[in-house]
């Protein structure tokens, strides 16, 4: 079975745009868990989608609009969340900077502000927390990251390892 297999029929959707401002993190969280508890996740899997959506927003918030003046530029967030039988998915999007080398930056420990204290292992902790992630990004335009949560995955899916 493959990933859209596995996730079911699409139950629910919403989409939210809001300030890249930290303390928008924590509603994008509260959002997206409480969308997810409807198809009863483990508390193991609703950590791991709130935990991916939590490092895209603040990356978005931290990175997405660096050097930007906030007067003058529309500093904002969309996240979109679709809601499956099975899955989540979060898509979230910024329209800043954007990222020149999207290798480089999902490379494990790499930073652009390490004199900041990040310590550059966000996207790991997407890609190794989500069933399915990408980052497609365009310098001067923004970033837009695709997070994909299976619940239930682990049995479902034929790509996980299941012992027998
Ligand atoms: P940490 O997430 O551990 O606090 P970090 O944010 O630097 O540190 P990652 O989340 O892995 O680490 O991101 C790696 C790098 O990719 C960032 O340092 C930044 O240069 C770039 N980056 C990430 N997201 C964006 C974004 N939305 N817009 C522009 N650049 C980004
Ligand atoms: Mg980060």
């Amino acid at each position: 079975m493959n990933n859209r297999e596995c996730m079911g029929k699409e139950i629910n959707k919403f989409e939210m745009i809001f300030p890249a401002k930290s303390c928008n993190e924590k509603i994008a969280r509260a959002v997206v868990s409480i969308l997810a508890v409807q198809i009863d996740p483990t508390v193991s899997e609703m950590s791991d989608l709130v935990t991916a959506v939590s490092e895209a927003v603040t990356n978005c918030v931290i990175h997405g609009y660096a050097g930007y003046d906030k007067e003058e530029h529309n500093c904002i967030i969309k996240m979109e969340c679709f809601l499956y039988e099975r899955a989540v998915e979060a898509i979230i999007t910024d329209y800043g900077r954007g990222i020149e080398d999207i290798e480089k930056a999902k490379t494990p420990l790499y930073t652009s502000l390490p004199d900041m204290e990040r310590s550059g292992m966000g996207f790991t902790i997407m890609e190794s927390f989500c069933d399915d992630f990408s980052v497609e990004s365009e310098v001067g335009k923004g970033t837009v990251i695709k997070l994909l949560k299976i619940f239930g995955g682990e049995n479902l899916c034929e790509n996980t390892t299941t012992p027998l």
